[in-house]
């Protein structure tokens, strides 16, 4: 499992990169990662996920700017994640096509909270990785499993139009745009890693933690809440928990 970890921890290195740079339009392979405040490149002894953050105390080496603890954070998730799908997966070639999907919907969930914006083109990879989990999802991946990717992609379908008429009966009755059109990848992402059945329990899930914030912005006055975050903790919470999750019901 110190794989996994390691694994994680090395995608989630590429995570801040996506983080940093999608939104602006940026290269995620050109120029190599640069402090953001001297630009000087950062060395690579400097650049091992986690450790050169702790190592340097969360500083830049050259100009001692402080470095955010988000990027430490979003390089142990990643590693948190790896490992606990890794340990809940019935094979390598599955275990890994969910964690990247999982570990871009955190890339995802942070863009959504950070700039209010989605960028379609690590959504469309979160959810073609959930998709080609879908092939390998048997005790024995001999084969690509045909059969199952048709099902799931009938799930991925499923929730990606239930969530459109959501957002069309919803927007009706609310007079305003209500949820996002990226909200409708993320259902579709989510159906096609859960089937349906888990993937609806984990939009219900998701809606469920989504309360609690959306009580404390109230009082804050924040409408705008990113929907996002929430559907890929449901996602993620169902994924782990889906036995005990059907029995307490
Ligand atoms: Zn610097």
């Amino acid at each position: 499992m110190l794989f996994a970890l390691l694994l994680g921890l090395i995608f989630g290195s590429f995570l801040n990169v996506l983080i940093v740079r999608v939104p602006k339009e940026e290269s995620i392979i050109r120029p190599a990662s640069h402090c953001p405040v001297c630009k000087n490149p950062i060395k690579w002894y400097y650049n091992i996920p986690v450790f050169s953050y702790l190592y340097l105390k969360g500083k830049c080496a050259v100009c001692d700017t402080n470095i955010s603890p988000a990027y430490l954070l979003v390089e142990v998730l990643s590693g948190l994640i790896f490992m606990a799908v890794f340990l809940k997966s019935p094979n390598i070639f599955y275990a890994l096509f969910v964690s990247v999907s999982f570990s871009l919907l955190l890339a995802l969930s942070i863009i959504d909270i950070r700039y209010k914006e989605v960028p379609d083109s690590i959504n469309l990879s979160a959810f073609f990785a959930g998709l080609g989990a879908a092939m390998f999802y048997a005790p024995m991946p001999t084969f690509i499993n045909l059969i199952n990717l048709l099902e799931y992609g009938k799930s991925a379908f499923l929730l990606a139009g239930f969530f459109v008429m959501l957002r069309f009966t919803l927007s009706y009755f609310l007079k305003k745009e209500s949820l996002g059109e990226a909200d409708i990848i993320v259902a579709a992402t989510l159906g096609a890693m859960l089937g349906s059945m888990n993937g609806f329990l984990a939009i219900f899930v998701g809606a469920l933690i989504s309360l609690v914030p959306a009580f404390i912005y109230r009082k804050k006055g924040v409408t705008e809440v990113a929907f996002v975050p929430y559907l890929a903790m449901g996602g993620f919470v169902v994924f782990m928990l889906k036995e005990q999750l059907w029995f307490m019901g």
